[in-house]
């Protein structure tokens, strides 16, 4: 009998000695190479053509006609110079990973000859028939059309593999009647909504101020594994995580590979990985392992958030594909390995201006503090607003198995903030009195808030790691964000709530000015309400704590476990006037957005089921099985030798106990065939996403408990797939 394990371990045993080039460049003599960037542009365009083009990028405003026929033009011949023979507009449909559709720049002329062409209409604009993504009934599959439509602001650039380069023109994807059926297109439009809001309350503290702009910088955690292990586990092929796996004898307990030296084969991917992706300039800039065993993790400097977004997408593209060339897979799933650590993605977000300035980093002078506590405290009242629909926003299958697990964020979001600034925030709260505008106002505003924030900046220590939103000294954490998500969906939501939030405070301050008040003081009283009435979602103590649900439930914020009704904050009355008001989402484009993650939640878990139902029927029961007979041939020969019974009843009991476990395992897939019947009969969508949630995922479990018992107990040789500690500690 042929076993897929023993033969993955020995392909793994050649896989080993894969030799990668390293590159012998400075990085920056090749950074950036691939992208069509400010210098490329400058180099390729008319003095004109260039100051038109880099006005539009930095105002938002729209690329004249003749302006994109030239870019266009320059850009086919950089990117021909670098040996490209396609261009594709490169988009991000609410599947999660990105959408290309090759095009060749050769174009017929005559019979037999032609000439590489590309228009400006095909730089602005493509119809591709894009028919299949999701579009939550807001694309009758008939009609088909969507369009892309090009992102000036994030550059082109250029994917190499093996079979040739490609010109990629970042896009947003629409539906012909302009709704938005990806990603950035939203994205784009909470940018918007914060610029304008941020430039106005920037201009209280400072007139330069004309151009405002989230910054984000992701964390990346992945876990590596090698090929031919990989591709002996239906489960890890299908699902991208392991269905089950009994806990190896030493996981992560001793916690010996958190920033242990990185192993020689991670190493040399992670060299290729970085040269490729230094070549489409993202910059990343550290590496190191994470807690779990074969776990790792990359990060950025931070950029503006669209293009950090396109970067943590290309950059989870790179990875899959110079795993692949390693004989490595990486794993993007919030949780390979039960019992193991999972993934996570923290997103950092601050607030810069064109004038340089981090509104997230206190500054050194009074004034220049006020604008800080100002962009911090509306961040504390735009999260204490809205705190389910950043639930929502991180809400997916995958995700569910590590929120609220014991090993990061809980599923209750709260803010953290560290001593420092909860002490400034008490002080400006007991010191300004409600309504009554004081001497002391103008006291508290010149010395105790100056005196008391530079101290923060200095300790970096007080971190708390299981806060979900934590501030860390000059930009705010995201941690819940899952490793394979896209970023856009928490980065829309917070962009949106900030611009909210700001508008609103815009409008408190201006009446209290319009009566007179000095503006500094009426920041101040305003300031001052909003940290009274957003004491309940800060929270600085263990986030894992059971006390903590206990508590949080007192205050009224929401602990929502699964994803079908962590979505449910979407569809709000609140959430829709709220997208609306801002110009981000129509009515119907939540909707519609709500319907493609309930439908994503319910095909992640129909798929699941259905491998692991196969993988019981065709890969372990037959195993077992197996072993089961020999037992039963040494039982019967020891019987016809003459043993007495008593010798031979550690293998008798043995058989009964793997009989035992297949019944139950047998009778429990059948149950969850039927339970998945049940719920696909279900009409409405998210009532169905609960029967899947409810119904069908606790199948999964169950009969996982069973197949790791038998895991454990079955000859190793016989056992058909790959085990954890052949997955973690194998390289
Ligand atoms: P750590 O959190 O590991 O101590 P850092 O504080 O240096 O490390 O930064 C973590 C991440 O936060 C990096 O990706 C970094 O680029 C990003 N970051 C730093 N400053 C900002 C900022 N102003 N806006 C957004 N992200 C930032
Ligand atoms: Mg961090």
């Amino acid at each position: 009998m042929i076993n897929i394990r023993v033969n993955a371990l020995q392909q793994l045993r050649s896989n080993r000695s894969t030799e990668v080039e390293t590159p012998k460049k400075h990085i920056s003599e090749y950074y950036g190479a691939y992208v069509f960037h400010e210098q490329a542009m400058k180099a390729y365009l008319s003095k004109e053509a260039f100051k038109s083009v880099m006005h539009s990028i930095n105002s938002g405003s729209k690329i004249d006609r003749s302006v994109a026929e030239q870019v266009a033009s320059a850009m086919k011949a950089w990117a021909m110079n670098n040996g490209a023979t396609h261009f594709t507009h490169w988009f991000q449909p609410l599947t999660g990973s990105t959408a290309e559709k090759h095009d060749s720049f050769f174009q017929q002329t005559t019979t037999g000859h032609g000439i590489e062409l590309f228009e400006g209409d095909s730089l602005v604009q493509q119809e591709p028939d894009a028919s299949s993504f999701p579009s939550g009934g807001l694309r009758n599959t008939f009609e088909a059309r969507g369009y892309t439509a090009w992102d000036p602001s994030s550059p082109a650039f250029i994917m190499e593999t093996p079979a040739g380069k490609t010109l990629c023109i970042p896009t947003i994807y629409v539906s012909y009647t302009g709704e938005a059926l990806d990603y950035k297109a939203p994205l784009l439009k909470s940018m918007q909504a914060l610029e304008k809001a941020s430039v106005d309350v920037c201009h209280y503290f400072d007139k330069n101020v004309t151009k405002v702009f989230a910054t984000l910088g992701w964390e990346q955690e992945y876990f590596v594994v090698d090929e031919a292990l990989y591709e002996a586990r239906p489960d890890l092929l299908m699902c991208g995580r392991t269905l089950f796996g009994a806990a190896p004898a030493k996981g992560q307990q001793l916690e010996d590979h958190y920033f242990g030296s990185i192993p020689e084969r991670v190493y040399q991917f992670m060299v290729d990985f970085e040269s490729e992706c230094f070549l489409l300039g993202i910059p990343l800039k550290t590496r190191h392992n994470e807690v779990a065993p074969s776990q790792f993790e990359c990060a950025p400097f931070f950029e503006e958030v669209n293009i950090a977004i396109d970067h943590n997408q290309l950059l989870m593209d790179v990875l899959d594909r110079v795993a692949r060339r390693n004989h490595l897979r990486v794993l993007l799933h919030e949780k390979p390995f039960a019992g193991i650590n999972g993934s996570g993605k923290h997103n950092n977000w601050s607030m810069a201006t064109d004038t340089g300035k981090n509104l997230l980093s206190p500054g050194k002078t009074p004034k220049t503090n006020l604008q800080f506590l100002t962009f911090f405290v509306n961040t504390i009242k735009a999260v204490n607003e809205h705190p389910d629909l950043i639930r929502a926003s991180i809400a997916s299958a995958s995700n569910d198995f590590r929120l609220g697990a014991n090993e990061a964020p809980p599923a209750i979001i709260s803010v953290f903030i560290g001593k420092y600034l909860t002490d400034v925030l008490n002080e400006v709260e007991s010191r300004v009195k409600s309504g009554k505008f004081s001497e002391q106002d103008e006291q508290t505003l010149r010395l105790d808030i100056h005196n008391k924030i530079p101290d923060l900046l200095m300790d970096n220590t007080d971190r708390n790691r299981t806060s979900p939103f934590a501030f860390t000294g000059n930009k705010f954490e995201v941690r819940a964000v899952g490793s394979s998500a896209n970023c856009s969906s928490t980065m829309t939501v917070l962009n949106t709530i900030m611009a909210d939030q700001l508008v609103k405070f815009k409008t408190e301050v201006d009446a209290l000015i319009k009566k007179g008040e000095n503006r500094e003081v009426a920041i101040l009283h305003v300031l001052k309400g909003y940290i009274t009435s957003s004491k309940r979602i800060l929270f600085e103590g263990n986030n894992y704590s059971v006390e903590w649900e206990k508590e949080a439930k007192k205050r009224g914020l929401n602990n929502i476990k699964t994803t079908p009704t962590a979505l449910d904050a979407y569809s709000s009355k609140d959430t829709i006037a709220l997208f609306e008001r801002n110009k981000v989402f129509t009515k119907v484009e939540v909707h519609a957005r709500h319907e493609i993650e309930l439908e994503k939640y319910i095909k992640k878990v129909q798929i699941e089921s259905r491998v692991l139902g196969e993988m019981v029927l065709t890969h372990i029961i037959p195993a077992a099985v197996e072993y089961q007979s020999r037992l039963l041939t040494n039982i019967n020969g020891l019987k016809e030798a003459g043993v007495t019974k008593k010798l031979y009843e550690a293998q008798l009991s043995m058989v009964t106990e793997i009989s035992e476990h297949i019944m139950v395992i047998r009778n429990k897939s059948e149950a969850m065939v039927e339970a998945r019947k049940q719920a696909n009969n279900v009409e409405d969508i998210r009532a169905k996403a609960i029967a899947y949630c409810d119904k069908v995922k606790p199948y999964l479990e169950e009969i996982r408990y069973h197949v790791d018992k038998l895991e454990i107990k079955i000859d190793d040789k016989l056992w058909p797939v790959p085990k954890y500690r052949e997955l973690l500690f194998l390289r």
